[in-house]
């Protein structure tokens, strides 16, 4: 067999694809990042059609190239909370406005094979924004999200993700230096906020594209 490791991904997506749509979610399944662009842009978005559009970090947003084609795009009105110009001020407010956007980008940090979507923030945008607000949500999923169930999310969220995520924002948490997560009391604590989105309402308001290669944490 050609490529065994493609097919089984393509099987185990096709199977969530059926559970997430049980759950009210539209699901798009994209082979790889590029294709998971071309269907946003020539799908989604013009089925769509936003004015206003927004992102929370991701990762799997990024290595899309989505991220930059819609924060320099004429045809949007992009809320670029990533501007790394922009003062903590700046950010946290615009970051406020993302809220009412049409369209609000993310990645999930997991994703259960029920259909579930599990994720922990620090400040609370992004998973603000997933639960309500913004018109419609585009949630980009690469297959390494994929856990068996909730408690396997937290756990995988809690032992590699948050770690790794604080390592790359040069947090001072202590699981920068161990490794493993500490339950810390930092300020910088990265682990505030979880979610666990069981289904999408109203349905379809939330549309999960599943990218058949590993992407982001
Ligand atoms: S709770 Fe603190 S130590 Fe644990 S992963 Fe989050 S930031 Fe790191």
């Amino acid at each position: 067999m050609d490529k065994p490791i493609n097919v089984f991904w393509t099987l185990n997506l096709r199977e969530l694809e059926q559970k997430l749509q049980k759950n009210g979610f539209d699901v798009y399944l994209a082979d790889s990042a590029a294709d998971a662009k071309d269907i946003v842009l020539n799908e989604i978005l013009p089925a769509l059609t936003p004015k206003t559009v927004s992102w929370g970090g991701s990762g799997t947003l990024a290595a899309t190239g989505l991220y930059e084609y819609l924060r320099d795009s004429e045809e949007y009105d992009s809320l670029d909370t990533w501007d790394k110009s922009l003062s903590n001020e700046d950010k946290y407010e615009l970051r406020r406005q993302a809220m009412l956007v049409d369209c609000f980008f993310a990645g999930t940090n997991a994703i259960t094979e029920d259909g579930h979507l599990v994720n922990l923030d620090m400040i609370g945008n992004r998973v603000g924004a997933i639960a309500f607000g913004p018109r419609n949500v585009v949630i980009l999923v690469g297959r390494n999200k994929l856990v068996p169930d909730v408690g396997r999310a937290m756990e995988r969220i809690k032992e590699y993700v948050a770690p790794v995520n604080a390592m790359r924002l040069d947090m001072k948490t202590p699981c920068v230096k161990t490794g493993y997560c500490m339950d810390c009391e930092s300020p910088q604590r990265i682990c505030n906020v979880w979610t666990i989105t069981e289904k999408s309402f109203p349905v379809g308001r939330i549309k999960v594209v599943l990218i058949n290669e590993d992407m982001g944490l």
